[in-house]
């Protein structure tokens, strides 16, 4: 649901809005302000993650995960092996939900929520395809010296990789 109405679209009345919906005060119109679920996937290979650079629009040439908007009647594990499939070819396997994570999308900043997995690849050769340009294996404990300029719940997930694998490889 888009949150960005101007007149009620039932009565074309005006709108109000709080922090949960927008309504109309003539008739009974409401758009609640729900976050859009997208899914997102973390491939671990040898101590290393794969993450993507954007090929487009927000945030063209950012460090982004792989994953995208979630289709209705998937579930976020079918969306996240979809997405990663579609953006770099491989075929992968669910290993650990790792959470959630509330974020923003595009200009009118619509709310999302990033269900994200840890994955195994289980077939394929990482190709950058769709809304990727390029694809990195990333050292887990090289994680705190990205560049973040992307995307806010990117650098959630990842430093949440690095605080729950980091400590030990930071060592060696
Ligand atoms: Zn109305």
């Amino acid at each position: 649901m888009r949150n960005n109405y101007k007149f009620c679209p039932n009565c074309k009345g005006g709108l109000s809005r709080n922090a949960e919906k927008i309504f109309c005060r003539n008739c009974k119109f409401v758009s609640y302000i729900n976050p859009s679920p997208t899914a997102s996937a973390i491939p671990i290979e040898d101590d290393k993650v794969l993450i993507a650079k954007r090929s487009i629009n927000p945030f063209k040439g950012a460090i982004d995960l792989i994953g995208g908007f979630m289709k209705t009647g998937e579930t976020a594990e079918e969306a996240a092996i979809r997405e990663t499939l579609e953006e770099t070819g491989l075929k992968v396997n669910i290993e650990k939900y790792l959470g959630s994570y509330p974020d923003t999308y595009g200009e009118d900043n619509k709310p999302t929520i990033g269900i994200t997995f840890i994955v195994k690849i289980v077939a394929g050769k990482p190709t950058a395809q769709d809304d990727v340009s390029n694809l990195i294996w990333i050292p887990i404990k090289n994680i705190p010296k990205l560049k973040f300029d992307g995307f806010k719940n990117t650098k959630e997930v990842l430093m949440d990789i690095y605080n729950l694998f980091g400590r030990d490889l930071r060592k060696s």
